[in-house]
């Protein structure tokens, strides 16, 4: 077991490091603070935004790592769930910030899921018009997914994500003992974007994944910290091709999420996890391109395998096509037109595919009922 990886996200001036490790908070010979002093050096005052759920946890464990790099580190406990990305949670976070005595020079330390991570982050782009942080993920999902990259934001009641910036962070802290407390249907749930990266863009992380996903399930330390990483490298070498969603790189990162998130909407959001929305998606996706004549049935097939040996879910009874449509759509209008969809050819590989009839899709989603 290697006992620390970084991996560098290459953003030029905005470069930063994700520091993967397990056990590593606590170790005596503490990387954190060496990393922190690194990225962070003139700092002296912290606020520590963490979930109620891990505070007495990551959230202790992270506060104790850096005292002795900090003068002061306050600490503004949020708490658990979706419902915490809001307009009400980030003014009062704002108020906090300002109490604390928070000013430019001053770190913020989000410490928690990608609930924590997006709200924390959206608090530092815009607080005095922008404050450095650093992301310590405590789920799988933000430890793969939501903490590197630089999105960060909030929900409306009309709708998720919708008031947010781009935002990097300047150090990702990756602390894999963190997921021991994870509950078993989350940690699953966060295989689903892993494998969704093997598909995407790396064919070897895939068959990685393919002979060591027992292990992994059963959380050995080894493997869970090759995944992440594996992960990690993944999501950073994407984002580094199209930080901003410009060129159209970054949305193979959306691979299945277009139906995943028709499926988030039509069974209501809460009742399925991002994750498993997301493995059905990729059933979905992987059907339609086969369909599509895009890719052979062995890559469908691998990808089943995969999923089910996760433990994710493959199908969905209750998937309503006619209500999926128009949300995939958006507009109502594009209901009997074309759809564009990120689709894969060959394991490792994924293309942006436009022009997609509507009856194909309709075909993929009954397909994984
Ligand atoms: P989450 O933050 O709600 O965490 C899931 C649950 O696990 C919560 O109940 C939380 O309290 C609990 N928890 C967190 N860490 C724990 C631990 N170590 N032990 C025990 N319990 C723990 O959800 P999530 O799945 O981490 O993130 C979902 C959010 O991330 C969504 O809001 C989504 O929009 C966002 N997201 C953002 C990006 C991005 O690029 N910024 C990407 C993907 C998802
Ligand atoms: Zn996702």
């Amino acid at each position: 077991l290697e006992s620390q990886l970084t991996i560098p996200v290459d953003l030029g001036d905005r470069s930063y490091p994700i520091v993967i490790g397990s056990g590593h908070t606590a170790a005596e010979n503490d990387g954190l603070k060496s990393h922190f002093a690194q990225t962070l050096g003139d700092a002296s005052h912290g606020v520590m935004i963490v979930d109620k759920a891990v505070s007495q946890t990551a959230g202790t464990s992270i506060q104790a790592a850096l005292n002795g790099s900090l003068d002061r580190i306050d600490v503004i406990e949020v708490a658990s769930g979706e419902g915490s990305k809001s307009i009400d949670q980030l003014a009062s976070l704002w108020n906090q910030l300002l109490e604390a005595g928070t000013d430019r020079r001053s770190v913020v330390i989000a410490v928690g899921g990608g609930v924590i991570g997006d709200l924390a982050g959206f608090a530092a782009a815009t607080f005095t018009r922008g404050l450095r942080f650093v992301q310590v993920p405590t789920t799988l999902l933000a430890m793969v997914d939501s903490s590197v990259g630089g999105k960060t934001g909030i929900n409306l009641p009309g709708g998720k994500n919708l008031v947010g910036s781009f935002w990097q962070p300047h150090l990702v802290w990756i602390d894999t003992d963190f997921l021991n407390t994870l509950p078993d249907r989350e940690y699953i749930s966060g295989l689903g974007e892993v494998i969704k990266y093997g598909v995407i863009e790396d064919a070897d992380f895939f068959d990685y994944l393919d002979q060591n996903i027992e292990a992994i399930i059963q959380r050995q330390p080894e493997p869970v910290q090759q995944a992440v990483a594996k992960s990690c490298q993944s999501k950073a070498r994407v984002v580094a091709e199209d930080e901003r969603e410009t060129t159209g790189r970054r949305a193979i990162l959306n691979y299945g999420h277009t139906f995943a998130h028709a499926i988030e909407v039509n069974a209501g959001y809460g009742v399925m996890l991002h994750g498993e929305a997301v493995s059905i998606g990729m059933q979905m996706a992987a059907r339609l391109a086969l369909d599509l004549g895009l890719c052979d049935s062995q890559l469908l097939d691998r990808q089943t395998r995969l999923l089910e040996a996760a433990q994710l879910p493959l199908t969905w009874a209750d998937a309503d096509v006619d209500a999926m449509i128009p949300v995939m759509a958006r507009d109502k209008k594009v209901e009997h037109g074309k759809l564009r969809f990120v689709l894969p050819d060959r394991i490792g590989h994924v293309d942006l595919v436009g022009d997609v009839p509507v009856e194909k899709v309709r075909t993929a989603i009954n397909a994984c009922r």
